[in-house]
């Protein structure tokens, strides 16, 4: 029997649909939610990601300020600029669109970030919160991913999970927070030898390794549940995700297709994210 598609675009419009009576209500306290994006330089795939974040906040009544810089900013006007929405009571959560030119430096500039307005979940105190258990904002893409699991009610405790990747981005958070829900996790790299005896015993897995269709039907439990992250161009200009979605679809129990997967659910959980912090921020907590 072919998979159940795990549909994105579906739990992406359960979620925003939620999301916007929240940002109703703060909107009739006098709190309105505000999110800053921050955009350095004029590369094209950034503008595209910026201008669709500005639009989904703007579907639900999320205030949203779009902040453009010249490539060569200097360091200091960057930082000054971060400061200032840091203060702004106005804007609970600040995102610098990444990657930003070589003159700075990346990990500087996300540090500057309030951890309060951190909504991307980049700043290494809140990967480290999410390390410890605590309070703290999650990277939005595998905190999409555990939506879309809960969603389709995919028993989480006791399951073997398997993340291949591991980027502070995605698949070590992705590792992370499965194993907050008492998942026993595997984490697969570019150096794990023998990959396919590891997916193989992968109730859940999940592939987060920008390698188009590298993992194939043969690598996948019968029924297991599979969590394609990946987001690849071919050279026919379609996407493609990093699992070879018909052989997989064949095997797998549960899938998500791509595109219309994972990628609806990151800019659903950092609109999650801002109405949470604008939730903290105005002392509501949901
Ligand atoms: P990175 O390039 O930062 O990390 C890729 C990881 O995959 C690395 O840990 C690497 O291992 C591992 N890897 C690469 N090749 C193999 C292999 N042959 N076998 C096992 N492991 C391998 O990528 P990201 O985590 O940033 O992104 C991963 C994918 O997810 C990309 O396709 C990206 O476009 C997509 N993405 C999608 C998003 C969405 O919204 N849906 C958001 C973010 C990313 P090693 O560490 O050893 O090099």
């Amino acid at each position: 029997m072919p998979a159940t598609v795990m549909d994105g675009i579906a739990v992406a419009r359960h979620t925003r649909a939620q999301l916007e009576g929240r940002v109703e209500a703060l909107a009739a306290r006098g709190a309105p939610c505000g999110l800053a994006v921050i955009i350095v330089g004029d590369n094209p795939a950034s503008r595209v990601y910026v201008r669709n974040k500005v639009k989904a906040c703007g579907e639900i009544g999320i205030h949203s300020e779009m902040i453009e810089l010249p490539a060569d900013v200097a360091r200091e006007t960057l930082l000054a600029r971060i400061g200032a929405l840091n203060a702004d009571p106005g804007i609970h959560g600040i995102l610098v669109q990444l990657p930003l030119p070589r003159h700075l430096d990346v990990k500087e500039v996300l540090e500057t970030i309030s951890l309060l307005k951190d909504v991307d979940g980049f700043h290494v105190e809140s990967m480290g919160a999410l390390m410890a258990g605590l309070p703290g904002f999650w990277p939005c893409t595998p905190y999409g991913v555990m939506m879309i699991l809960d969603y389709y009610k995919v028993p989480l405790s006791g399951a073997n999970a398997v993340v291949i990747g591991r980027s502070n981005i995605v698949g070590k958070p992705q590792a992370l927070m499965l194993l907050a829900r008492d998942a026993t996790v595997t984490i697969c790299t570019s150096m794990t030898r023998d990959l396919a005896r590891h997916t193989r015993a992968a109730d859940i897995l999940v592939v987060a390794t920008g390698r188009a269709r590298m993992v194939t039907g043969d690598m996948i439990k019968p029924g297991a549940v599979v969590v394609d992250v990946g987001i690849n161009r071919l050279p026919d200009g379609k996407l493609c995700g990093d699992v070879d979605y018909d052989s997989a679809a064949a095997v797998a129990g549960l899938i998500t297709p791509v595109p219309g997967g994972v990628g609806p659910m990151t800019i659903t959980m950092l609109l999650a994210n801002t109405v949470h912090a604008a939730e903290s921020a105005a002392d509501i907590h949901a």
